[in-house]
């Protein structure tokens, strides 16, 4: 049987496998939970037949590629434009038709990465359809990109263009890495946050943790590993692989972090209007 991709149907990760692939190496994970009902890997012709695809053009230069119905962990496909060529970070589940000729009407991709394997979706057709130069994944993730291939590993941080710095944390997966933005006062922090929103997009609460679905709590070394990276930068607005979060500022990022070691272990969804509160005392 040829090789060719497959997602799992329970959290999205693709393989390229020459059979539907024995497990998920990211449901197997005890960051994830495993599907109740057994293992479901689709091939890409039938995840086409099952998407709609869509974008959202954001201030600063920016456009948000999804798919819906929701699929896998369902994640948003940044797209950051530039004159001298694009950068994308992170991916949607499955890229349409129509999504890449958007992106190719847009400039293409130059510079492809993403914070964790939490955020790859389908990475993998952004590298096939556009090879860019570069695709930067921080070493210790590296053994999760068998569905495609990181042209640059990286160590503790790597400047993508002036301005646009990948910065490794760890803490919620081995080689997670946050993408700052210093021009759109943007930090791009993967799994780092956790934004609770409501319908309408607005903030409702922040939230660190290892592992979301478990709700386990960060060591103390791994949120200090967090603060020593994030306190430097500026930024007012969050991009998680699956929220867009103006507001969430620097400070408030700080203020989060600072109670996931205040007290008992544990994973505290904290209302923004207490981290206003706390990031402006
Ligand atoms: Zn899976
Ligand atoms: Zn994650």
């Amino acid at each position: 049987m040829p090789l060719k991709p497959y997602a799992c149907s329970n959290c999205g990760h693709w393989q390229k496998y020459f059979a539907p692939p024995p497990d998920c190496p990211v449901c197997t994970d005890t960051r994830n939970d495993l599907p109740h009902d057994g293992w479901h890997f689709r091939p890409a012709e039938e995840v086409r037949r099952m998407l709609k695809g869509s974008w959202r053009r954001l201030e600063r230069d920016m456009v948000a590629f999804s798919t819906s119905p929701p699929f896998g962990l369902n994640g948003t496909g940044w797209l950051l434009l530039h004159e001298d060529g694009n950068v994308a970070f992170e991916a949607a589940p499955f890229y349409t038709d129509d999504m890449l000729a958007e992106i190719e009407r847009l400039g293409g991709i130059r510079i492809l990465a993403s914070s964790h394997v939490h955020g790859y979706g389908a990475l993998w057709q952004l590298q096939d359809v556009f090879q860019p130069e570069v695709l930067a994944i921080q070493k210790e993730d590296l053994r999760m990109t068998k569905a495609f291939r990181v042209t640059w590993p990286y160590d503790d941080a790597l400047q993508l263009r002036p301005g646009l710095t990948l910065h490794h944390v760890g803490g919620h997966y081995e080689g997670q890495a946050v993408l700052y933005d210093e021009k759109r006062r943007t930090l791009f922090c993967g799994d780092a946050f956790k934004v609770d929103q409501d319908e309408r997009g607005e903030n409702l609460a922040v939230s660190t943790h290892k592992a979301f679905h478990k709700s386990i709590p960060l060591t103390p070394k791994e949120v200090e590993k967090y603060r020593g990276v994030i306190a430097p930068l500026d930024f007012d607005t969050v991009c998680t692989p699956f929220e867009y979060a103006p507001g969430v500022t620097t400070e408030i990022a700080l203020a989060v972090l600072d109670d996931a070691v205040s007290g008992p272990p544990g994973v505290r969804h904290i209302p923004m209007g207490e981290l206003r509160e706390r990031a402006s005392a």
